[in-house]
């Protein structure tokens, strides 16, 4: 897929009517690094780090950790990688830690929540992730933000980990960007505050959408039940992108449905000028994109909502056969 692709691999990707949309790739591994020269990603838009938490008998230490953030910020050459803290419970248990037997584990002790709640991991990552980052850029973000104080207590705890730092006598990031994954319906109402606040939102389209539908992501009944392209869903889309153009904050959306042509397309057509997805996916997105007319695309969307349809998608689908 990638060869296919490779004409457009280096070329910006602007939409027909001249939007630019920036394309960055999700990693979790030192070896998914070579992906961002043969996908022609921007940028890592999404390194999850539960991978090294999964894979050992033990919490990872320190060096460990910031010897491989270094490494991979080393691999980015220059190009923004953004780290998301742990993010586990729920479908991602360490063998470790003592399981909680909760009825609803999706709804549960997850994520943030276990970072705020036990402290000693989270901040022994964020030390690991200033460590490596020793002078240059960090990016990084925090997974499952429900409510605005959560995000702010979390970049609290960096903060602290900073003076730390300083007060240790090592070298701070150059610069850094904090950000919050949207991923809770909840903060597409949260207060302004919140959003002047993070320096970006990343939407956690994968979380956002089985909270939104109220379906498990994990269940088979039910995963595929209910359409991205729902005009539901895109509303939900559209309005956190308003938010976020209210206070300036650059926003991008990171779940698998990023990665999908046609959904990217509506994206993008609700506003959307960033988007995180796996490498294979960057050149059929970008394929479609170089090609569409976001204004056209828009229209198609309006006029099938006021029409009253339930998805838009064959709307979409149509215009695309058809043009
Ligand atoms: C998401 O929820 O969309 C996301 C990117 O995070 P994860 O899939 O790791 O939960
Ligand atoms: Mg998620």
């Amino acid at each position: 897929a990638q060869t296919r692709y490779a004409s457009i691999r280096d070329r910006a990707c602007v939409t027909a009517d001249g939007h630019r949309i920036e394309m960055l790739m999700n990693a979790g591994l030192m070896a998914d690094l070579p992906s961002l020269e043969s996908s022609g990603a921007e940028g890592v838009g999404l390194f999850r780090t539960e991978l090294q938490f999964l894979t050992r008998n033990k919490v990872p230490k320190r060096g460990e950790l910031a010897s491989l953030y270094a490494r991979v910020m080393e691999a980015a050459k220059g190009k923004t990688v953004t780290f998301r803290t742990l993010d586990i419970g729920s479908d991602k248990v360490l063998p470790y830690m003592k399981s909680q037997d909760e009825p609803n584990p999706a709804l549960g002790w997850r994520a943030i929540r276990v970072g705020l709640d036990k402290k000693g991991v989270m901040r022994m990552q964020l030390q690991a992730l200033l460590r490596a980052a020793n002078g240059r850029p960090l990016s990084l973000m925090f997974p499952f933000i429900a409510q605005m104080e959560e995000f702010i207590a979390a970049r609290g705890h960096l903060l602290r980990e900073i003076h730390r730092e300083t007060s240790l006598g090592h070298a701070l990031p150059e610069t850094l960007r904090v950000g919050a994954m949207l991923e809770t319906p909840s903060m597409a109402f949260a207060p302004r505050r919140f959003f002047e606040e993070a320096d970006f939102i990343s939407i956690g389209g994968n979380d956002l959408k089985q909270f939104f539908f109220a379906a498990d992501r994990e269940n088979e009944r039910v995963r595929r039940r209910y359409d991205t392209l729902n005009v539901s869903f895109l509303s939900l889309i559209e309005q956190i992108v308003a938010r976020c153009a209210e206070t300036d904050t650059p926003v991008s959306f990171c779940g698998e449905d990023a990665g999908r042509p046609v959904e990217a397309l509506c994206f993008a057509a609700m506003g959307l000028r960033c988007l995180s997805m796996r490498p294979a996916s960057i050149g059929p997105v970008k394929h479609i994109l170089l090609r569409s007319n976001l204004a056209e695309v828009r229209e198609v969307i309006s006029a099938a909502r006021d029409a009253g349809e339930q998805t838009v998608r064959p709307a979409v689908m149509e215009y695309l056969r058809t043009r």
